[in-house]
């Protein structure tokens, strides 16, 4: 559900006309709901119902700082995967202590951070890990809490490139080494085991994997507590998907319902890493078209948005629902939507149906707050799009487009070149 809406043939974000923001900004931008995030952040905290949870906002979906506050201001804490977004989470007043720190390759000077900060807990994944955190911590005489990273085994039956819980991928501890991995923790003089943790992949539309996962992490605390090895928080990643095309997948109170029976008798706060479930449908790319062209076998309408601004449709082949800005009583066509960048692979969507276009006319490309702005480059020299937040009757640019000079801020030309 969001608050993007046609009145009368012109898309609107709440009460705002998408062409007014164009008209103001320029495009291609990002347009993020603000009614959409609160509806989804209350979605998400409702289906705890009083049970004892921390929600961690998986920063990588989106870390624009204007939204981070957001989540600060309702509670939230953060899942982070760097040292970067550690500075951008407390920057946004999300405190420490609701801060978990995930990721295979962290680095000294990340790990040192985290514990500067204090942190709630390094999500840990590997052994090589471990006795790195450990070393460090005792140089700064401190005691680092850890869950480990354990992995399900579970295919989560979505992209390759964003399932995790699988043998065959870097993340995590296999559930049948984690209990050595664990005893080796306890061995470790400057790490307080603190919980378990797993993420078995992103845009997962069915319920079996999240909890045939969740049963296994339980079964292994049990196991744990047999070995005098207490737990105090349960991390169950992130990973809700969403409807980009015509998915149907589990609302969150769906989920919890089922996952918080399973939990409740270990008596551990309940850690979930949301991002795309709130983030992705508050979003959309507004771009303009530029150019048509067709041959025998294609149409192209050419956009100013390319695999730069976007780049889920050439990564992971993903779908985004397009839509014209203004309705027109025109006939469709089936075009390849299409950037301006130098690759075949630079496409917005193939072969989609859609109201025929004229230079200069709007697209909304739906579902992209996810994943979208904070996968964007630089390639082909593109300065970045600008990020607009909606709030009722009223916008924000919460990024500015960036500008040409910006491409070449921090290049150097030896003197020899000069
Ligand atoms: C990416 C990631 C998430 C968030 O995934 P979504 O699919 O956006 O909910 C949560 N936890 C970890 C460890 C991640 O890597």
């Amino acid at each position: 559900m969001d608050y993007f809406n046609y009145r009368r043939g012109k898309l609107f974000a709440e009460d705002v006309d998408i062409q007014a923001i164009a008209e103001k900004v320029g495009t291609p931008f990002y347009v993020y709901s603000h009614r959409t995030i609160t509806r989804h952040i209350n979605a998400v905290r409702d289906a705890f119902s009083g049970h004892p949870h921390i929600v961690c906002y998986a920063l990588k979906a989106n870390s624009n700082g204007a939204l981070l506050r957001i989540f600060a201001r309702e509670g939230f804490g953060g899942d982070i995967v760097s040292g970067g977004e550690l500075f951008r989470a407390r920057k946004a007043g999300i405190p420490s202590k609701k801060i978990v720190y995930a990721g295979v390759g962290k680095t000294g000077p990340e790990i040192r951070a985290a514990l500067k900060a204090g942190i709630l807990m390094f999500n840990v994944e590997s052994n090589d890990e471990l006795r790195a955190i450990d070393r460090i911590a005792a140089s700064m005489k401190k005691r680092a809490p850890v869950a480990l990273r354990v992995n399900p085994d579970i295919d989560a039956g979505t992209h390759p490139y964003i399932t995790t819980g699988m043998k065959k991928y870097k993340f995590g501890i296999p559930v049948d080494e984690a209990l050595e991995s664990y005893r080796l923790a306890k061995s470790l003089k400057n790490i307080e085991i603190v919980g378990v943790q797993k993420h078995i992949g992103s845009q997962l539309t069915e319920m079996r994997p999240f909890v045939e996962s969740a049963e296994r992490i339980v079964s292994f605390v049990e196991r744990l507590r047999s070995e005098g090895i207490g737990i105090k928080y349960l991390d169950m990643g992130g990973g809700l998907g969403i409807r980009y095309d015509d998915e149907t997948p589990p609302e969150p109170h769906e989920l919890l319902n089922r996952l918080i029976p399973l939990v409740k008798h270990t008596s551990c706060t309940l850690i979930i890493e949301p991002g795309r479930s709130i983030i992705g449908n508050a979003g959309m790319l507004v771009t303009s078209v530029l150019y048509l062209k067709s041959n025998d076998q294609k149409n192209f309408v050419i956009v100013d948005a390319g695999m730069n601004d976007l780049v889920r449709p050439s990564l992971y082949d993903a779908f985004h629902k397009i839509e014209p800005v203004a309705k027109k009583r025109r006939a469709e066509i089936k075009a390849d939507i299409v950037g301006p960048i130098c690759e075949s692979g630079d496409f917005i969507a193939r072969d989609r149906m859609i109201q025929e276009m004229r230079a200069g006319e709007l697209l909304a490309v739906r579902s992209a707050g996810a994943y979208g702005f904070s996968m964007s480059s630089n390639y082909n020299s593109r300065p970045r799009p600008a990020e607009v937040l909606v709030d009722g009757d009223k916008f924000h640019v919460i990024r500015k487009r960036e500008r040409i000079e910006d491409l070449i801020a921090h290049e150097q030309i030896p003197a020899f070149l000069k």
